[in-house]
C-alpha cells in the first residue's frame, strides 16, 4: 500500500465523532457567522498562544493582509514601504505584501534551519524598511530574540507568519507571542487544520485587534456603519467549531509528529541525505520534515518506486513566478539553489510505525547508482 504524503482523511477520522457533534450543534443553532462558536474558538486560541486577542479571518493570506492594511490605516505604513520577507517561503507571504501596495524585499535564509538569517536581515534594512515578516518555516521559530532586537533598534514593526507553526516555541514563548501581530492559517493541511479555509490574527495590541476585525467585516464595527474600506474575510461558525475540536488535540498531535521526527532523525543514517537542524531551546512542531539531497530528483523517484509519496516545499524560488520576476534574488544566496535539493517526507500524527520503518529503510537504501537509468 502506498504511503501518502499527508493522509488528511485519517487525521480527521480520529476526531470524527467530536467533529460531527460540533457540526450538528452549529446546524441546529441557526447561527452561522459571528456567533458563539467563533467567540469561543478565538478566546481559546488567544489563550493558547499567550496573547489577549485573536480574530478569525477567512484564511491565512487574509490574516497577513489585514494586519498590513490595518497598519496602513493607522498611518504606520504607506504605499511602497519595504517589508523584509524570507526568500524561501510559500507565495502567500509575498503576495500579502504586494496585495497591500508594499514592497517585499527577499532576504536570505540560514542554510541550517532555512529560516531568516539575522545578518542578512540587518544588511537588508534601508531607510524605507518598515516591517519584518519572519516565517516560522516547517514548524520551527525564526530567530525571534535577535529579530525583535533588530526591530527595536530600527523601529520596525514585526508580523510573524505562523501558518506552519501553531504551538511551536522558542525559549518557552509560542509562535504568535513575539511580534506586534501574527497571522495563522487553518488550511486543512496545516498542523491546526479546519475542514475548509480559515485563518486568524493574534496580537496584544487592542486597537489593532479592533481594526483588523472591522477591516475583515466590511470596515464595520457597528452594523451598517462602515468606517473603513473593508473586505469580507471572516471565520465562520462551522469552521470555528471544527477548530475548537482540533485545538483540544493540537499538543497531543504535535507530540506524535515529534515522535515521527525523532524516528527519522535517529534512524536515517545515509550520508547522501541531510537531516533538518533543530534550533537550541526550540520546540519544533514539525509541520514539514525537509531533508536535503544533491540527487533530490533521484531520491524522490527512488521513494516513489517504493510507494512513498513526498513533496517539495517549494519547487521554485519566488522570482521564478511571473508576478514576482522583478524581485531580486542573487544566485549567491543560500535560498537560490535550495529548491533543487529539498524533499519533504511524510509526517503526520497518524503515520504508522510500519510506514515509518518503510520510509527509513528506503532512505537508507538510496545510493548514487540510482542515478543511472539502468543501474
Ligand atoms: C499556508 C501558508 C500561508 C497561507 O495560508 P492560507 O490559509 O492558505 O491562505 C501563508 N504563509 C505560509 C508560510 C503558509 O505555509
Amino acid at each position: 500500500m502506498d504511503i501518502p504524503f499527508l493522509d488528511l482523511k485519517a487525521v480527521n477520522h480520529e476526531y470524527a465523532d467530536e467533529l460531527k457533534a460540533a457540526c450538528a450543534r452549529v446546524i441546529d443553532s441557526g447561527w452561522y457567522i459571528g456567533g458563539t462558536e467563533l467567540a469561543r474558538f478565538e478566546a481559546a486560541f488567544a489563550e493558547y498562544c499567550g496573547v489577549p486577542f485573536a480574530i478569525g479571518t477567512g484564511n491565512g493570506l487574509d490574516a497577513l493582509v489585514l494586519v498590513l492594511r490595518a497598519w496602513k490605516e493607522q498611518g504606520k505604513l504607506k504605499a511602497g514601504d519595504e517589508v523584509i520577507v524570507p526568500a524561501n517561503t510559500f507565495i502567500a507571504t509575498v503576495s500579502a505584501v504586494t496585495e497591500t501596495g508594499l514592497m517585499p524585499v527577499l532576504v536570505d535564509i540560514d542554510p541550517a534551519t532555512h529560516n531568516l538569517d539575522c545578518a542578512a536581515v540587518e544588511a537588508a534594512i534601508t531607510p524605507n524598511t518598515r516591517v519584518l515578516l519572519p516565517v516560522h518555516l516547517y514548524g520551527q521559530l525564526a530567530p525571534m530574540p535577535q529579530l525583535m532586537a533588530l526591530a527595536a533598534r530600527h523601529e520596525l514593526l514585526v508580523l510573524e507568519d505562523c501558518a506552519q507553526a501553531h504551538g511551536a516555541q522558542l525559549d518557552g514563548r509560542k509562535a504568535g507571542h513575539w511580534g506586534h501581530a501574527a497571522a495563522f492559517s487553518f488550511y486543512p493541511g496545516k498542523n491546526l487544520g479546519a475542514l475548509g479555509d480559515g485563518g486568524a490574527v493574534v496580537t496584544s495590541d487592542e486597537a489593532l485587534a479592533r481594526l483588523v476585525r472591522a477591516l475583515g467585516n466590511y470596515g464595520s464595527s457597528v452594523k451598517y456603519q462602515h468606517d473603513y474600506p473593508g473586505v469580507n474575510s471572516r471565520l465562520d461558525e462551522i469552521q470555528a467549531a471544527m477548530l475548537s475540536v482540533k485545538l483540544s488535540h493540537l499538543d497531543a498531535d504535535a507530540e506524535r509528529r515529534r515522535q515521527v521526527a525523532e524516528r527519522y532523525l535517529s534512524a536515517v543514517s545515509n550520508p547522501l541525505i541531510g537531516l533538518p537542524t533543530i534550533t537550541e531551546r526550540a520546540a519544533h512542531v514539525w509541520h514539514l520534515f525537509v531533508v536535503e539531497c544533491a540527487e533530490r530528483d533521484a531520491l524522490k523517484e527512488h521513494l516513489a518506486q517504493r510507494g512513498i509519496q513526498t513533496a517539495i516545499h517549494y519547487p521554485l524560488p519566488i522570482p521564478a513566478h511571473a508576478p514576482y520576476q522583478t524581485l531580486k534574488l542573487s544566485p549567491a544566496m543560500e535560498a537560490a539553489g535550495l529548491h533543487e535539493r529539498i524533499l519533504s517526507l511524510p509526517i503526520y500524527p497518524t503515520l504508522s510505525a510500519e510506514a515509518q520503518n518503510r520510509i527509513v529503510a528506503a532512505l537508507n537504501e538510496f545510493t548514487m547508482e540510482h542515478k543511472a537509468p539502468h543501474g
